[in-house]
This record gives structure tokens, C-alpha cells and sequence, in this order.
């Protein structure tokens, strides 16, 4: 669970490689897709909304760095048919994949188990796990070519102790955590390696949701929480595999 919140990514760290981001058109994603190409990387950008998309896509561009893809996929209604497509259109663009940021995700409702809705739940499972296996699958013969690949999963503190009113994000986070887990044990020669990143509370659409009643201010932006992103999914970090990271200090 180390925090990694004061590492300093040399401008180069992620040159020449290319990074997939879900959830790239707004808040962690958003800022991770920004931070990754600040650091050299191509990035294959993943949302539903192609508009919102182009805005990240313009700001890469506008801020220097390498050209990204747009791949519009909604992970609620994705097919492995959708997954195999993207790995085809990624085969053929980039012939490899050197980063995977698992960072989509839906916050659903919060009640009770007792009082919680059966289809809303194995939505939020399709969105938050169920898309994240998939594309990992799919993924995985790309990310095999790379030199080095890095997986990393998106927790939460709930995906490591459950807490009440947060059942099926939670119960999502814990099955991420698990396969991350697994993943990491069928390739412990290291030449995949696959992570989470819990990036604790962070100033973003979803928090906002969840914590209506929060003042944003008090929190860290996703700009601020990019150290450990950036350390993750370059080789200083190369030696883990397996392991579960906070993005940021507990807040007390
Ligand atoms: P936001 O709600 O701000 O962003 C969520 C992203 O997921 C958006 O880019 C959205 O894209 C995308 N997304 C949602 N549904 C789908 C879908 N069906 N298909 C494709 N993309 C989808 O969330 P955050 O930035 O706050 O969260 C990022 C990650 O961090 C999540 O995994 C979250 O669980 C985790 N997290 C966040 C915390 C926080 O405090 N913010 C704390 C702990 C964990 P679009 O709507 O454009 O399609």
C-alpha cells in the first residue's frame, strides 16, 4: 500500500510507448491520459462519448504531445466481439501495447444489500469488472509483444474493506483486486505485470456524487495524484506485481 504521491517522473519515462486509458474524457482518467502523453507515451483513449474524447484529444495535441487514437466503446453494453475489434484495430495501428489503466467505472446506488436492485448491481459489475476481465483478455497478446507491460486496476477503499450502503462498487473493487491477484500469479515471470492503484479521495464528478454534501476544495485534484499513476506505469515500479498501492496519504 505505499504511496508513491511525492515520486518525480522523468519527462521521458514513457517514451515511444503506447497506453490505453478507460475512461479518458474526464476527471482521474482524464488527468492520467494528460499525464501519461506529457511523459511521451501514445495513448489510445476509451469513453462513450466520442465529443468528449476530442476535448482530451485537442488538449494532447495542444500541450505537445504524441498523436492519440479515440476509441469510443460503452463498457455497459460492450461484447467480447467489441474487445476482439479494438485489439485488432490496436494490432494493426501499433502492432503492441506497453499500458493498460483500467479507470472506468460507475458509482451505482448506495443502499443497503437488503433494499439494493438486482439489475442495477449487475450493471455496475458489467461496467466496473466484468468489462475490465474482458478487456484484459483481449488485450493480453498485445501487451505480451511489449518489452515491458504494465496493467494497472482501479480500487477504492471500499474494494478493500467493505463498508455499508456501498454494495455492488464495492463488491466490484474486491473482484478487481481478486483478478489483478490472479492475473499477476499466472504471469510471475514479470513480463506482464499487473497492479491496483487505490486513488483515495479525489476532487472528480464521482466524488461529488457520492459525498454530495463535501466541499471539493478540501480534496486533492487528479492532477495531484498522478505521481504514483506515473510511477506505476513506468519501469522504476518494475519490480511490482501483485501489489495493491494507495494514490495518496489515508485523510484523517
Ligand atoms: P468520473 O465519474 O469522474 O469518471 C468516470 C469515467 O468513466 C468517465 O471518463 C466516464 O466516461 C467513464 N465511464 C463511465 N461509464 C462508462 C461506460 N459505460 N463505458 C465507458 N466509459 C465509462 O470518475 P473518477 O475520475 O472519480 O473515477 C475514476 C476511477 O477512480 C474509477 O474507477 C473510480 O471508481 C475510482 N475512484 C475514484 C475516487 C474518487 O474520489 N474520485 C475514489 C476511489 C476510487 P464518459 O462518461 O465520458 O463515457
Amino acid at each position: 500500500m505505499t504511496c508513491h504521491i511525492d515520486y518525480q517522473a522523468p519527462s521521458s519515462l514513457l517514451e515511444g510507448r503506447v497506453i490505453l486509458v478507460t475512461g479518458a474524457s474526464t476527471g482521474i482518467g482524464r488527468a492520467a491520459a494528460m499525464a501519461y502523453a506529457r511523459h511521451g507515451a501514445s495513448l489510445v483513449l476509451i469513453g462513450r462519448s466520442v465529443a468528449r474524447l476530442e476535448v482530451v484529444y485537442d488538449a494532447i495535441e495542444a500541450a505537445g504531445g504524441p498523436q492519440p487514437a479515440i476509441f469510443p466503446l460503452n463498457l455497459e453494453s460492450a461484447t467480447s466481439q467489441d474487445y476482439a475489434s479494438l485489439a485488432a484495430h490496436l494490432e494493426s495501428e501499433f502492432g503492441r501495447l506497453d499500458g493498460l489503466l483500467h479507470n472506468a467505472s460507475v458509482l451505482g446506488e448506495r443502499l443497503p444489500v437488503a433494499e439494493a436492485d438486482l439489475e442495477t448491481w449487475a450493471q455496475v459489475m458489467q461496467v466496473n469488472f466484468t468489462a475490465t476481465l474482458g478487456l484484459t483478455q483481449a488485450l493480453l497478446p498485445l501487451l505480451a509483444r511489449s518489452e515491458s507491460a504494465s496493467v494497472i486496476f482501479t480500487s477504492s477503499s471500499v474494494g478493500r474493506r467493505g463498508r455499508a450502503c456501498w454494495g455492488a462498487y464495492s463488491t466490484s473493487k474486491f473482484a478487481t483486486e481478486g483478478l489483478m491477484q490472479i492475473l499477476a500469479d499466472e504471469h510471475r515471470d514479470g513480463a506482464i505485470r499487473f497492479n491496483s492503484i487505490n486513488p483515495g479521495a479525489t476532487r472528480t464528478a464521482m466524488r461529488q456524487a457520492a459525498y454530495p454534501d463535501e466541499d471539493p476544495a478540501i480534496l486533492r485534484t487528479p492532477e495531484e495524484i498522478m505521481p504514483t499513476y506515473l510511477w506505476l506505469m513506468g519501469n522504476d515500479s518494475a519490480t511490482a506485481n501483485g501489489e495493491a498501492f494507495d494514490a495518496q496519504p489515508p485523510r484523517h
